[in-house]
């Protein structure tokens, strides 16, 4: 890892000896997820700053990946986990009582409109639940999911999941047909928005059930509300309504995974009230739990009717994850986060564009609150992922945090309780980044 960082990366003179230290040692022991991009070795962190083991300091601009939206060490969710702590940790709430799983319930329920939660513990897990309740209500078994989605890496999720073949290439999956996705940026069907008429979405109307599957035996539509993982996409206003009418139409179930949109991320508590679309089943994770790990499937009592035993787990509802989970979207509901991260994120994404004058390697800004991305192209407009990885590492050495996603994409998903400052910082050395790498 040392060698990569140092001789590949030019990185390792930004580390500090302690994190030096510990990168030495054998971090394989670990299997992670992906390659790490950055040699950083966390320690502490508040608000939107994380301190790694040398005292550095980083501005996350990606909140964890969309996981910590009410801020590191938020003082209200600290207090909450603590208050919880002292009484107990875990019950297994699928075989007691306890009143965090069912407060937390009720404050989903008024913020979702479902009227009922089943409790897990990842995106993934939300995802498969909904796909095991969309076999149990319908009893069919084909599925349809996007090209360039993201929901997850177990199994039955790993078989919507079409942005990571690598990922795929060696799992057996249910039976699932991609459609494509609203990305008019680089329109698959080399269409243009309005013209278009949302072909795209019609394209599973006029292909999947002529060719492929029959509605008969397709049990539900899952769809990200923005596309994350596959690029930060956000489709025009009409491509959920006209995927919401074919569901209906069709009598397909609409699953909605919200996993990375959801808990006020783009402004509304889920994206798909951007789009004023209602799924039939919605799923959440990270941000969910406040940092700590837990996932909800939602849907109304009259979709989610089976019986208890059907599909369980022993950590879902577990008490610490419970409080830190309704401690921290109390917190959210309070900051009047809706407004901020409506305004914040088109400020951010209008001097993002102000950028595009001195930088054509700046395609595409685009996002929905808090939730933007950064398309890096060639000057022939084809993606550009070796100059996006560079001003990665220029942002880095600058000491703010991104990530990418898509083939040439930048996120930007920082914790909503950023401050205005640290935008205006953050911009600054994203603009030095930029610079730094030349355009
Ligand atoms: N769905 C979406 C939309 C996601 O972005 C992710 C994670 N990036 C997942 C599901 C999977 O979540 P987890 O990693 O918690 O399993």
């Amino acid at each position: 890892d040392l060698d990569f960082f140092e001789q590949e990366l030019g990185l390792l003179d930004v580390v500090g000896p302690k994190a030096r230290e510990i990168i030495g040692q054998d971090c394989d022991i670990v299997s992670a997820c992906e390659a790490r991009p950055y040699p950083l070795v966390v320690d502490r962190a508040r608000g939107s700053v994380i301190r790694d083991v040398d005292g550095r300091e980083y501005l996350d601009l990606v909140a964890g990946i969309a996981v910590m939206n009410a801020g590191y060490s938020n003082p209200e969710i600290k207090a909450a986990i603590s208050a919880q702590l002292e009484k107990m940790a875990h019950c297994g709430y699928g075989d007691f009582f306890a009143e965090p799983p069912l407060k937390l319930a009720k404050k989903l329920r008024e913020l979702s409109g479902y009227s009922k939660v089943f409790y897990c513990n990842s995106g993934t897990e939300a995802v498969e639940a909904a796909i095991k309740l969309a076999f149990w209500k319908t009893k069919r078994q084909n599925l349809i999911s996007f090209y360039n989605s993201f929901h997850g890496r177990t199994l039955g999720s790993l078989s919507l999941t079409c942005s990571k073949v690598r990922q795929k290439e060696h799992f057996p999956s249910i039976r699932t047909v991609h459609s494509h996705y609203a990305y008019c940026y680089r329109c698959p069907l080399k269409l243009e928005y309005p013209s278009c008429g949302i072909e795209c979405a019609k394209e599973i109307e006029n292909l999947i059930f002529r060719r492929e599957l029959s509605q008969e035996d397709t049990a539900a539509v899952f769809i990200e509300p923005i596309q994350g993982e596959g690029g930060y996409i956000v489709p025009p206003p009409e491509f959920h309504k006209e995927v919401r009418r074919i569901c209906t139409d069709n009598n397909i179930l609409l699953v909605a995974d919200e996993v990375q949109t959801g808990c006020f991320r783009t402004g509304p508590f889920f994206a798909m009230e951007n789009f004023e679309v209602r799924a039939d089943i919605s799923c959440l994770a990270k941000a969910l739990g406040g940092g700590l790990p837990m996932g909800a499937m939602l849907a109304d009592s009259e979709l989610m009717d089976w019986p208890s035993g059907v599909h369980s787990n022993t950590f879902g509802g577990n008490l610490l994850a419970s409080a830190a989970s309704l401690a921290s979207l109390e917190f959210l509901e309070k900051e009047n986060t809706e407004n901020r991260v409506r305004k914040l994120g088109s400020s951010i994404r209008q001097r993002l564009r102000e950028f595009q004058e001195n930088f054509s390697c700046i395609g595409d800004v685009r996002g929905l609150g808090l939730m933007i991305g950064v398309e890096i192209i060639k000057p022939d407009k084809s993606i550009d992922p070796i100059r996006r990885d560079k001003i990665l590492r220029e942002a880095f050495k600058e000491r703010i945090l991104l990530l990418p996603c898509g083939d040439s994409v930048i996120r930007f998903s920082p914790p909503l309780v950023i401050t205005d400052e640290e935008v205006d910082l953050g911009l600054e050395k994203f603009e030095k980044a930029l610079k730094k790498a030349g355009n």
